[in-house]
């Protein structure tokens, strides 16, 4: 069977670990290609450009918005980030899985665009474990943790718009759900059409 790519968006609550989950997703199996988005935020100690992020000015960001280079962006805390739409068509149109880690508006945006992309929603176990990550991770102010823990609540309200939840207790078993659901996802009819006419051809051509 032919396979196309698929676009994977994968969003969860900042400090949820989706970073660290997508690293380990995209090394098990070679057939992810994460995109890198770019954005107007500072790098954070250890961040590198291209790596993580494409870490450019509000102007240049401005520029891409309006010469279409994005296939969505939006503001989140004060930045704008967006997802570059080169990489993404190109990788699609090889046959690898695309995932974009992005957050909810970027989501719905990605939804309207490709109604076949799967939308995951990655969480931890609960808001006090993600508040422990986030202050753990001891690269944000005290301000930016609150924000951020603000901008959780706001999101847990829009999480009915993904297709899955996917709790964040353990690294590898949750690699491999998601493994699972993406794969799931290549399975449903509407993505087999031409499998299917091409095996409707071949019974009508056996009676
Ligand atoms: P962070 O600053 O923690 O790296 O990212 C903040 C939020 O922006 C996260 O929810 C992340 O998923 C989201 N984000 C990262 N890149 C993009 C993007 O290209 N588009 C959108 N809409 N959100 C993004």
């Amino acid at each position: 069977m032919d396979r196309k790519g698929i676009l994977v968006v994968v969003s969860g609550f900042s400090g949820s670990g989706k970073g660290t989950l997508m690293k380990a997703l995209v090394e098990k199996y070679h057939q992810y290609a994460l995109s890198i988005s770019a954005t107007t935020r500072q790098p954070r100690p250890g961040e590198e450009n291209g790596r993580e992020y494409f870490f450019v000015t509000r102007e240049a960001f401005q520029k891409m918005a309006e010469e279409n280079a994005l296939i969505e962006y939006a503001q989140y805390v004060e930045n704008y980030y967006g997802t570059p739409r080169e990489y993404v068509e190109k990788q699609l149109a090889s046959g690898r899985d695309v995932i974009l880690e992005i957050e909810i508006q970027g989501a719905l945006r990605i939804k309207e665009q490709y109604p076949d992309a799967l939308l995951l929603f990655v969480t931890p176990p609960s808001a006090e474990e993600l508040k422990r990550r986030l202050t753990n991770r001891g690269t944000e102010s005290a301000e930016v943790i609150e924000a951020r823990l603000k901008r959780a609540a706001e999101e847990a309200e829009g999480v009915e718009a993904y297709d899955y939840i996917v709790v964040n207790d353990d690294l590898e078993a949750c690699t491999e759900r998601l493994h699972q659901l993406i794969e799931a996802q290549h399975s449903r009819t509407s993505l087999q059409k031409e499998f299917l006419n091409r095996i409707r051809a071949e019974l009508k051509h056996l009676n």
